[in-house]
């Protein structure tokens, strides 16, 4: 007589698999993560927490963001409202190299170790790489912090250019799933993206590459969206939540529960252990204000300071006050060079 097989339950195989072994959990896995009834929330938050805690350690990063360039792309991400093509309220604007330096140092003065220079373009041209060049000179002059930039898609010339610059970390979302992307961008392919993110990987450059959950993905896709993440091993991931904005084709999707958001971050935990997992745009309208709590206690080790371009974010003060309270250390400068 055969016996039926035996189901092992997920979170169990996650505690030896990950924990323990520090092997990621696979698409399928992942999936049942996801598909974890809310009774199981708090068990796989406090798992999540572990295993960040285990290979990542306590540490949080602390990161500022700063836009050169706002508004006016002519890319049509159905969830940006700095795109042109959408009837949004966001008005294309430059910042000038004094305001950059000074956001840099703002942000230096917070704790941070890197700042991320980010222009709303399909991808940088002439003018654009020039103005990046002065100011991460400019800031280079007068503050001592990471610099990361975010100028959408790159060519291989332009991958070369800002390696000589010093850039430290390129960040270049995917978004969302493979086979979700064309729902989401019809201007550009989701493999236009990944090829950026392979040249800037191969020039040397860190990975910063995430996307946004919520906006109208199966679990099967935010499962999948996972597993291409971890095929591509970025040395940051920023999971955004959809923060539908009045104008954009997304603009009437439903916010995503805090339940499932949170489960969701803890998900890609499983799924990335040892990958830096920032909390981004978006958390303050589906968590509220325990989310930040809750995230950095369910497998979150990194924030962002300040603004998140163009809705506001929390203050910076109360994500740093968060960290002294739950006794976790900021990521020193030293220790990302
Ligand atoms: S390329 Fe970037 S700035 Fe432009 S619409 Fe897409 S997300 Fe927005």
């Amino acid at each position: 007589m055969t016996s039926a097989p035996v189901q092992i339950d997920v979170l169990a195989l996650a505690r030896e698999q990950v924990l323990e072994r520090g092997e990621a959990l696979n698409e399928s896995q992942v999936l049942e993560v996801l598909q974890l009834p809310e009774d199981r929330l708090e068990e796989l938050l406090a798992l999540a927490h572990d295993v960040r805690m285990k290979w990542c350690g306590p540490e949080v990063e602390v990161e500022g963001i700063i836009s050169l360039k706002t508004g006016g792309c002519p890319e049509d991400c159905h969830f940006c409202s700095q795109s042109g093509l959408f009837q949004s309220p966001v008005r294309a604007a430059w910042l000038d190299i004094p305001s950059l330096v000074e956001a840099a140092k703002q942000t230096a003065k917070s704790g941070a170790s890197e700042f991320c220079i980010v222009a709303a373009v399909r991808g940088p041209d002439e003018r654009l790489l020039a103005q990046v060049a002065a100011g991460i000179e400019a800031i280079r002059n007068e503050v001592d912090i990471q610099i990361a930039c975010s100028l959408g898609m790159l060519t291989q010339e332009q991958v070369d250019q800002l390696a000589a610059m010093g850039v430290h970390r390129y960040n270049h979302n995917l978004e969302t799933s493979k086979s979700h992307f064309p729902n989401v961008v019809t201007t550009h392919t989701w493999d236009e993206r990944w090829n950026t993110l392979r040249m800037v990987r191969e020039a040397g450059m860190e990975v910063c590459c995430g996307g946004i959950l919520g906006m109208g993905e199966t679990l099967e896709q935010r499962a999948e969206f996972a597993a291409n993440l971890a095929e591509l091993e970025p040395d940051e991931v920023p999971l955004n939540f959809l923060n539908p904005r009045p104008g954009t084709p997304f603009g009437d999707l439903e916010v995503l529960p805090a339940s499932e958001a949170l489960k969701s971050v803890a998900a890609f935990r499983l799924a990335l252990p040892r990958t830096i997992l920032r909390f981004a745009g978006g958390r303050e309208i589906t968590l509220g204000d325990l989310g930040a709590k809750q995230g950095i206690l369910g497998g979150i080790n990194a924030v962002i300071v300040g603004n998140y371009l163009t809705t506001l974010g929390r203050p910076a003060e109360q994500d740093l006050d968060l960290l002294v309270d739950l006794q976790m250390p900021i990521k020193a400068l030293n220790d990302t060079l």
